[in-house]
């Protein structure tokens, strides 16, 4: 797995064909918007009653009229689902791997137009977008390359007598749930049903609200890639369709992304029956910790890449700083300086870094964090709507700075918006004291320049992904077997990373088989 063609560290700006192949395909997009969207339960379209989206970029802008399942249509795609699963997972495994390659290899094709459609639809800038799309390819790709690597998952034991013939073999569980969230709609449906689809088991997907145009998308290329209708299924609407598929006892596993608290529930109520696989990645609240032998340079960087980039709304958001007493003053000034030279462009334009929160609620929250910041500590920079041309018409907020008491709820609760605190400490055992001393446990920065820094915070860090002196992104930017990604603690269940090693056995079960032959 060597050879990325796009990932979130090698995207460019200056790649003018691909500047100019977006521009085309966000007007292709842009012309398509709007439209109405059906269920897909196996070869059934479905059309009922809808809900409507906007752009986060411009709300007068519709993304699209979705039709809401309702309890009959859940009940239907859990049936058509079962019914189609057997066939899949009797369809030898090399068979599954073609048309998942097939599926990838289409979704990199189309790499542009489905990025400019998730810049429309959840505001990602450009290059985020293309690279969110590829990492659903690349996704996939490692999925059935552990497939492969597996050889299926079969495996003959060891025997007692040549009578027998003993084996080992991962199966299938039956029907798989995949609920996405609206900040990675394309790779969290598409990586997970990858994934469940190449060890067997049938999918229901159900985007996000703010991510269904991206679910459609990416459901459309498995389709086109051969994966047969039944086999994947697309079913949208809002919590209480995840929540009917939950509770359905025609679901045989599922997998979660998306917040803590919700995901918590599913944990608790999936298994009411029986065990049953629930692999929820959830929230973070991300620390980066700057020593006092840092190169502030890289920290700097790597700390506003983290913190501001996609609104602050990626599950790897950088939202804490720890750092050393000694370089603090000068760390923090130039991190303040680096965030007021974030250009106000829009995330549709050719190197547009700068993206909207992604809906009145989101405004809300950064207001309210910025209000409690000013009354128990300091706004540093930022703290405003940006309502200045363009960005009037989206919910366009500024990057922000704050020092916050460390009690502070802005120092313990995900917010998901461009907003980072920074505290002083005295020595790197009190930063990883500070940073361990919350729920969460996604992703973790440290720039350090001394060994035995390096080597405590790898030792003492309670994440699942950790990043050292790193400017690309303090906390974020992993890529499917590069970086795999999943989180300790609050952040999720699996301790089992996606794009990594263990993760696709999670959708299978194992299953110990003696056949003695009788002569
Ligand atoms: P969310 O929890 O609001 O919604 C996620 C999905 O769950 C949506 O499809 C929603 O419709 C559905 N849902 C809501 N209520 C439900 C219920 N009761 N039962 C079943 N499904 C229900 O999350 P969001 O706002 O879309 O996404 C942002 C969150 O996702 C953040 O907390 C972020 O950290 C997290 N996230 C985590 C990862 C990760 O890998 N750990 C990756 C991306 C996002």
């Amino acid at each position: 797995m060597t050879g990325f063609r796009v990932t979130y560290a090698t995207l460019s700006a200056d790649d003018d064909e691909l500047q100019a192949s977006y521009t085309a395909a966000s007007a292709a997009v842009r012309a398509e918007l709007g439209a109405h969207h059906p269920l897909w339960i196996g070869e059934d379209e479905r059309f009922g009653e809808t809900f409507t989206t906007v752009s986060p970029v411009d709300t007068s802008v519709q993304i699209g009229h979705f039709t809401i399942a309702d309890g009959d249509d859940v009940d239907d795609v859990v049936a058509i689902a079962r019914a189609a699963q057997p066939a899949w997972a009797a369809t030898p495994w090399q068979e599954r791997c073609e048309i998942l390659d097939r599926a990838a290899d289409l979704i990199s094709e189309r790499s542009v137009f489905d990025a400019a459609a998730l810049a429309w639809e959840n505001g990602k800038s450009r290059l985020e977008a293309i690279g969110e799309v590829e990492e659903t390819a690349d996704l996939i790709r490692y999925y059935t390359h552990a497939m492969r690597e597996h050889s299926g998952f079969a495996i003959p034991m060891e025997r007692f007598s040549e009578a027998e013939v003993t084996s080992d073999v991962m199966r299938p569980y039956g029907v798989w749930a995949v609920i996405g969230p609206f900040n990675y709609p394309n790779a969290l449906i598409g990586g997970p049903a990858g994934a469940a689809l190449v060890a067997g088991n049938a999918v229901i997907a159900k985007p996000s609200e703010i991510g269904s145009y991206s679910g459609h998308l990416v459901y459309r290329a498995l389709i086109d890639a051969g994966v047969p209708p039944g086999v994947v299924n697309l079913v949208t609407g809002g919590g209480e369709v995840g929540s009917a598929l939950v509770h359905h006892p025609g679901v045989d596993g599922i997998t979660f992304t998306g917040s803590s608290t919700v995901g918590m529930s599913i944990i608790q109520s999936f298994s009411s029956s029986h065990p049953k696989p629930a692999i929820c990645e959830m929230g973070g609240k991300n620390p980066v910790i700057v020593a006092a032998s840092a190169d502030l340079d890289l920290a700097v960087e790597g700390t506003a890449r983290s913190a501001f980039g996609f609104g602050g709304q990626k599950c790897s958001a950088a939202s804490r700083v720890f750092v050393h007493e000694s370089v603090a003053d000068e760390f923090v000034a130039r991190l303040v300086s680096r965030a007021e030279a974030i250009p106000a462009t829009s995330p549709l334009d050719p190197g547009g870094f700068l993206s909207p929160v992604v809906n009145q609620a989101a405004v809300d929250r950064y207001e309210a964090a910025v209000a409690d910041a000013r009354h128990t500590g300091e706004v540093l920079t930022g703290g405003s709507r940006l309502t200045d041309g363009e960005h009037a018409a989206g919910f366009f907020v500024a990057p922000t700075v704050v020092r916050v008491p460390p009690d502070s709820t802005i120092m313990i609760s995900e917010l998901f918006v461009p907003l980072i605190a920074v505290e002083s400490v005295g020595s790197l055992d009190e930063a990883l004291e500070r940073a361990n001393a919350i729920p969460y446990g996604l992703t973790a920065g440290l720039f350090a320049e001394e060994q035995g820094e390096i080597d405590r915070f790898l030792e003492q860090i309670e994440a699942g992904v950790v990043y050292v002196n790193r400017a690309a992104g303090a906390t974020t930017g992993a890529w499917p077997g590069v970086q795999p990604f999943g989180g300790w603690k609050r952040s999720g269940t699996a301790g089992k990373l996606g794009g990594g090693p263990n993760y696709l056995q999670q959708y299978l079960r194992e299953q110990s088989r003696t056949v003695v032959v009788h002569d």
